[in-house]
């Protein structure tokens, strides 16, 4: 479904994507884990094109990504993403947060936007807080209504950047719960986060990336224990 192939990215002098190839086939959780600055928050911006690539080949089903203009839109709006940061729309309230794209963007009636957005933030267990604006929501309820809102797209794949890693303790597992739930509804996810639990328990693959390069690919039981690489020993070692 999503294929990178020899993808190569530099800020500058600095080169943060080294050689990435990498496939997720459709259906498929795909957990991303690695230290501060191995650029996996690169990669999956790389993926919906936040940033390009100065080299290599990004496809989703097939589709080379578009560099701009309407075709690149018409893409990116197949990919859905939730960063560390909720980045709700402040002013409107929930309802209007997961109602706003489907209209804008997939040109949906504003009753079908909404009966849909409905079903949504029931099923992530904030339907009771439709009426509110995103301040009056916990940081857990608000990443849940960031995850109804990337859904409401009908997106083919999901990317998830440390989601939970600006939440209170108690509050992650309520959104690593939805988050599983869409996994087991087949959902095909790229996940980077250090909630090694979600891993074990969602994860067909695990990803481990050190200074740009992809060092390590394999299932989650085999990488957590017996890696292959130093590397990863090392990191696991620090994280476990
Ligand atoms: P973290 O675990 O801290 O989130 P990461 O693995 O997500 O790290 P990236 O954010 O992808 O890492 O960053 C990879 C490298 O690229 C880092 O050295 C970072 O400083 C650098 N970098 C990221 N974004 C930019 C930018 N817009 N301009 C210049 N350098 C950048
Ligand atoms: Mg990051």
């Amino acid at each position: 479904l999503v294929r990178l192939t020899g993808v190569n990215k530099w800020f500058g002098d600095l080169h943060v994507l080294q050689d990435v190839d990498l496939t997720i086939d459709r259906g498929e959780v795909v957990v991303v884990i690695g230290p501060s600055g191995s650029g996996k928050s690169t990669l999956c911006r790389t993926i919906n094109r936040l940033e390009s690539i100065e080299h290599g080949e990004i496809t989703i089903d097939g589709t080379p990504l578009p560099a701009e203009g309407k075709a690149l839109a018409a893409l990116r709006s197949d990919v859905g993403m939730v960063f560390q940061s909720f980045n709700l729309f402040a002013h409107k309230t929930i309802l209007e947060n997961v109602v706003l794209g489907p209209v804008k963007v997939r040109g949906k009636s504003k009753a079908e936007a909404e009966k849909r957005a409905r079903e949504l933030l029931d099923r992530v267990g904030v339907g009771h807080q439709a009426d509110k604006v995103p301040a009056q929501l916990s940081g857990g309820q608000q990443q849940r209504v960031a995850i109804a809102r990337a859904l409401a797209m009908d997106p083919k794949v999901m990317l998830f950047d440390e989601p939970t890693s600006a939440l209170d303790p108690e509050m992650i597992n309520e959104v690593l719960e939805v988050m599983v739930g869409l996994a087991k509804d087949g959902m095909t996810m790229v996940v980077v986060t250090h909630e090694m639990g979600f891993a074990r328990r969602a994860a067909n693959r695990v990803v481990f990336m050190d200074g740009g390069r992809i060092v390590e690919s394999s299932d989650p039981e085999t990488f957590f224990t017996s890696p292959t690489s130093d590397r990863a020993k090392d990191f696991l070692s620090k994280i476990l």
